[in-house]
């Protein structure tokens, strides 16, 4: 699958749509979702241009992958999570419901976050 250069999260990363920015470094912007599904749910997100996980995976630079991984802790700590504990998930595709050709990582915290997967 071909990037899409015109997708939301593109846009935002030009600074064409606003945000509310949790977290950034070289490699990555954090920002809260629009349609949070716990009270604290916070995207992550790479800033080359990467369709997904496995896009992200195969293609990234060492650098990248390093500086984004390092961005998701960063924001995890910033959010004051670790302590209570929180969830990251990442959906790749079809099956997961993937709705953002962008790659992304949820965070999700600030409550008991129940089974992994809805059933
Ligand atoms: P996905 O289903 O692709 O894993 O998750 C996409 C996420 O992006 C959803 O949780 C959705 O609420 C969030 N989202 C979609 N559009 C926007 C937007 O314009 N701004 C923000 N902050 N979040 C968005």
């Amino acid at each position: 699958m071909a990037y899409d250069d015109q997708n939301i999260f593109a846009r935002i990363l030009r600074g064409e749509i606003p945000c509310d920015k949790v977290f950034e470094n070289d490699h990555a912007l954090a920002f809260k979702d629009i349609n949070p599904q716990a009270p604290t749910h916070v995207l992550v997100i790479p800033k080359g241009p990467y369709v997904s996980a496995d896009d992200f995976s195969a293609k990234a630079s060492d650098a990248e992958i390093a500086g984004f991984m390092r961005a998701i802790g960063d924001t995890a700590r910033a959010l004051g999570l670790p302590d209570a504990g929180y969830r990251i998930l990442a959906n790749h595709g079809t099956n997961a419901g993937q709705e953002v050709p962008h790659f992304h990582i949820h965070i999700f915290g600030g409550k008991p976050l129940g089974p992994m997967l809805a059933r």
